[in-house]
């Protein structure tokens, strides 16, 4: 999609900072795969990101928005249209007593070990995951016993009519990596929580605890979108996938990891596709020996 005619006006909008023409979205997954977006757009306040998405309304231009593409599986053809990357610029972290207030760029990394330096507990579980607020409000992001639901009291968002407001974290319909956020096609600007006060000693301890956890378990050395499957009820991907025999199992340059076989892992040289054939192959064999249905967590853009 040819959108040269609208640079000049994202430029006015964001600066030239702000816009990427035919950008390599392998640059921005944790798969380090995928083709080029038409544009990405990086807006770095609340008003930058209406005004895009004003334009990009007007101009029936799709989109998509994007976090840290921690959870993203892009199409090798790359995607048409524009990619809102809310990231970096819009990573703000406020905290006054026990209520923390971030906004939707904000590193869940960084986001809990503010909240701990604070005085804060409840978010150690995040510590390990490499997204940001905003994607992960919108999966319920968890690990460990904790979800992103359990202490949110409210998400700012853009609505479909581009208007923003506060919604109660109680009106999110939270689920297991689910929330409205999907259905409503909500935009998250940020939100809020309400933390039980704990020792940071305590807290420190046990995010590094659950780090070493990880990094014993997971396979972080190479590039992944972490559990590639959601899990089963009353069953784990990983132990049914390798129940099948699939550890280590490849095609193209993508694997079922050896060391935890819930996470395709890119052994350097794997496209989207790669992955792509393999989730497929997956949930193929592990519904024809055991008969569950796995259902990918990764989100897929762009063509398949
Ligand atoms: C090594 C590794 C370990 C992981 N461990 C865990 C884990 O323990 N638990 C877990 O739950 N996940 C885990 N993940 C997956 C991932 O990190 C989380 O799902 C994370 O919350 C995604 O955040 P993101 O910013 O990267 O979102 P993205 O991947 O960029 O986007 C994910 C989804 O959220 C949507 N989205 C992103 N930002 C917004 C926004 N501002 N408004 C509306 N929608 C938005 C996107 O459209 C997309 O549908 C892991 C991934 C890796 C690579």
């Amino acid at each position: 999609m040819n959108l040269r005619h609208l640079t000049a006006r994202f430029v006015s909008l964001l600066g030239e900072a702000g816009i990427r023409e035919n950008e390599p979205m392998a640059a921005h997954t944790t798969f380090k795969t995928g083709g080029l977006a038409d544009l990405m757009l990086l807006p770095r306040t609340e008003e930058g990101l209406v005004s895009v998405l004003r334009v990009l309304r007007e101009e029936n231009i799709p989109y998509h928005v994007i976090g840290r593409g921690s959870n993203l599986l892009v199409s090798d053809e790359g995607l048409r249209g524009a990619v809102v990357k809310l990231a970096d610029g819009m990573d703000n972290i406020d905290i006054c007593g026990n209520t923390v207030t971030a906004q939707t760029g904000a590193a869940l990394k960084v986001l809990c070990l503010e909240a701990i330096r604070a005085g804060l507990a409840g978010l150690e579980f995040a510590g390990g995951i490499p997204g940001a607020l905003g994607g992960a409000v919108c999966m319920n992001a968890g690990a460990y016993g904790g979800e992103m639901k359990d202490y949110l009291t409210s998400v700012r968002v853009i609505g479909r009519g581009l208007e923003i407001c506060e919604i109660p974290a109680s009106a999110m319909d939270f689920s297991y990596r689910h929330s409205a956020i999907m259905e409503k096609e909500y935009i998250v600007l940020g939100a809020t929580f309400s933390l039980p006060f704990g020792d940071p000693r305590t807290g420190m301890e046990k995010m590094n605890e659950l780090n070493a956890r990880r990094r014993e378990k997971q396979p972080l050395t190479y590039p992944s979108a972490g559990s590639t499957f959601k899990r089963p009820q009353g069953n784990y991907a990983g132990t049914l996938i390798e129940s099948c025999g699939l550890k280590g199992f490849s095609i193209g340059g993508a694997q079922v990891s050896e060391k935890h076989a819930g996470f395709i892992i890119n052994m350097g040289n794997a496209f989207s596709r790669d992955i792509y054939e393999l989730i497929l192959y997956v949930k193929e064999v592990v519904l024809k020996e055991t008969g569950v249905v796995l259902e990918p967590e990764v989100k897929m853009l762009g063509e398949f």
